[in-house]
């Protein structure tokens, strides 16, 4: 019998349910060739010894896990990351090249992490941030690929949800570790009609076209199967894609028309909610509406303060800000 947060997929993929939030919300991946291990996306810093459990439970040894690699630097996917550099002596990070300051000095992650959750809900919702050492770090720009034993993995930048995103091509499993990258799509939306996907406007770097260039890109290698951490593997691919293009417009026009609104944040999350809520009924999912507003409460809440910040930056004429 297996381990109950885990899910094997094909290619000795392994989906890992991280325990962050509640079950089935926030995904990690172990991949495994021959004894060696890489580890695709962390959860939080207490999540950690979860993962050295998976370990002993699929036999591999702590040193032979070679890489830990976090999609990009929010803190569901990166929080763990130092901990486990810390508990896996040979591993090394590998991280997008405008993430890789954030996880040597945690710092300014924190302060920008505590903007958005508050200082109360970032201890809460994220424990610690253990730095990791400058000489375990390897920088992964645009193409960079990488080798685990017989397999190989190609680095792709991902700008769209975060500029600091990549999402990571897997050949053998001909599949993409897409983070955040293709959207949300919990399995408890799951109906006859396949998943549901929606777009994920996170604080503070959504980017709308950035994002659609960047999946003209993903389907170009032409992947059959899409590994997302919010929540699991999913499979028709380019018809998902339709549906996430459609998501980022539709969020994207909604806060374009309340640009003017005073409570403008909380206008965007009335009507992402019931916008969601009708997308889900047509898609054929009977939920009650209280378990659709719960498993959507706190995803409608980041994205109406991630599109509340974009329309800011939007509004603005001739933005030249370089940072991140
Ligand atoms: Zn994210």
């Amino acid at each position: 019998m297996g381990l109950d947060y885990c899910t094997e997929l094909v290619e000795n993929i392994v989906c890992i349910d991280t325990g962050y939030g509640r079950k089935g919300m926030v995904a990690a991946y172990l991949v495994r060739e021959r004894e060696r291990a890489a580890i695709i996306d962390t959860g939080t810093y207490d999540c950690a010894p979860r993962f050295l459990e998976i370990l002993d439970y699929y036999g591999i040894a702590p040193a032979n896990v070679d890489y830990v690699i976090p999609t990009h630097v929010h803190l569901d996917h990166a929080g763990g990351a130092g901990e486990l550099i810390r508990q896996l002596p040979n591993a090394r990070l590998v991280v997008h090249p405008r993430g890789a300051p954030h996880l040597i000095d945690p710092t300014r992650l924190i302060a920008g992490t505590s903007v958005v959750y508050g200082d109360d809900g970032f201890r809460e919702r994220f424990g610690e941030v253990v730095p990791v050492p400058a000489d375990r770090v390897i920088i992964a720009p645009d193409t960079f690929t990488l080798t685990l034993e017989e397999r190989t993995l190609v680095f792709i930048d991902s700008p769209g949800h975060a500029r600091h995103h990549f999402c990571i091509y897997d050949a053998k499993s001909e599949g993409i570790f897409a983070g955040d990258t293709f959207g949300i799509s919990f399995r408890e939306f799951d109906t006859d009609s396949g998943a549901f996907v929606f777009a994920t406007t996170t604080p503070p770097q959504f980017d709308p076209d950035a994002w659609f260039t960047t999946l003209d890109r993903l389907l170009s290698y032409k992947p059959r199967r899409m590994y997302v951490t919010h929540f699991g593997c999913v499979e028709n691919v380019p018809q998902l894609a339709d549906q996430l293009r459609d998501s980022i417009r539709t969020f994207a026009d909604m806060a374009l028309t309340l640009v003017n609104m005073d409570d403008r944040k909380r206008q965007i999350e009335e009507r992402m909610l019931s916008d969601l809520i009708r997308g889900l009924r047509d898609h054929g999912c009977t939920l009650p509406c209280q378990t659709l507003e719960a498993l959507l409460a706190m995803d409608v809440d980041l994205n109406a303060q991630g599109l509340d910040v974009w329309i800011k930056r939007h509004a603005k004429p001739a933005h030249t800000s370089r940072s991140e």
